[in-house]
């Protein structure tokens, strides 16, 4: 079978190779591959800066936002036909306490595994096997859209880590802002305006698909500087990893805002300056900067309802490109107006 793989570590190693079909030990679950979307992730590991291969093993199947059609469901419970989406990370063998409570995306003690990251493969392959237990359902009428639950589930995660941070003391939330309107920044915004927040998000481009989907979903586009925006933000969910928009982020945010970084890899902008001010400004303003990355399970039956939700035309517009296996390596290139692009498999 066809199946994307690399080898981590090494750069331009990427390629479309034939496999053996995919271990039973991977899981009683088999699965015919529908579409596999490609994030930042992927090109960093495909660049040879980030992953990991199988113990005893060179090369990595590649891809962890999954969907699939079940072929075979085992002793799980599936149905043949059933639209399921892989889990991404596995706990850790020790388990820490986090991974003991099913909070892997957690984890304590860093020695998680991940499908298509680390240690384990990915979905970029005609077929994958997966536990029933790391398998989650997502309705049949989503389609295609289905592929875009892994990345929901991360700003799913990133919410409820928001809410559970307000709870520390009273707060009545109102203005939202969200830099960065990639495909986790749009997501970010959905979830936003399904709960009724005054959501403006602020990006570079000013042509393109990104100010319309904006403007669909009832919330404001920004591309002025954030410090000329005239807002005082409660909320900020920064996807963008630039570390002097997080710098102005915090100066503008309101008192007692929450700010809540889900990007890495910025450039690095030396400023000696930037760290004590901004540590002066966490104190005097009571705001709370924290990170979050991965979801566990809980996420992920969240995210299903965020995206059964959506007004479906808006999300077929998040997928701006589909290219087959072969064409991988178009995928893996970041074009001007790219929000989500995908790998299709096979025709649903
Ligand atoms: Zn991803
Ligand atoms: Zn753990």
């Amino acid at each position: 079978m066809r199946a994307v793989t690399v080898v981590p570590g090494s750069t331009g190693s990427a390629r479309l190779d034939d496999v053996a079909e995919p271990d039973a030990a991977l899981g009683a679950v088999l699965v015919e591959a529908l579409a596999v979307g490609v994030c930042g992730t992927d090109a960093e590991i495909a660049g040879g800066l980030y992953g990991w291969a199988p113990p005893g093993r060179e090369r990595l199947v590649l891809g962890h936002e999954s969907l699939g059609r079940v072929l075979d469901p085992g002793p799980s419970g599936f149905a043949v036909g059933d639209h399921v989406v892989g889990i991404v990370r596995r706990p850790c063998p020790s388990p820490c306490a986090n991974c003991a409570v099913g909070e892997w995306d957690m984890c304590s003690s860093g020695g998680y595994s991940e499908r298509g990251i680390k240690q384990v493969d990915g979905f970029m392959s005609d077929r994958w096997r997966i536990e029933p237990e790391y398998a989650v359902r997502v309705d049949r009428d989503l389609g295609i859209f289905g592929v875009l639950l892994e990345p929901t589930t991360v700003v799913v995660k990133a919410w409820e880590h928001i809410a559970a941070i307000g709870r520390r003391t009273f707060w009545d939330p109102s203005t939202v802002l969200v830099t960065g309107a990639g495909p986790i920044g749009l997501l970010a915004a959905l979830i936003g305006v399904q709960q009724g927040a005054d959501v403006h998000v602020l990006d570079r481009a000013t042509s393109g698909p990104k100010p319309e989907l904006v403007k669909a979903l009832g919330a404001t586009y920004h591309s002025d500087p954030i410090r000329e925006l005239g807002l005082a933000p409660d909320i900020v969910v920064e996807c963008t990893g630039v570390a002097p928009l997080i710098r102005a982020s915090a100066e503008v945010a309101a008192p007692g805002a929450i700010i809540c970084l889900t990007g890495v890899g910025g450039p690095i902008v030396p400023d000696a300056s930037a760290p004590t001010t901004l540590l002066t400004d966490a104190v005097l303003k009571n705001f709370v900067l924290f990170g979050t990355v991965n979801a566990n399970r809980r996420h992920y039956y969240r995210a299903a309802q965020v995206l059964a939700r959506a007004d479906r035309s808006w999300l077929e517009r998040l997928i701006t490109r589909r290219v087959g296996p072969e064409e991988f390596e178009q995928a893996l290139e970041r074009a001007p107006d790219d929000i989500k692009v995908v790998i299709e498999f096979a025709r649903e």
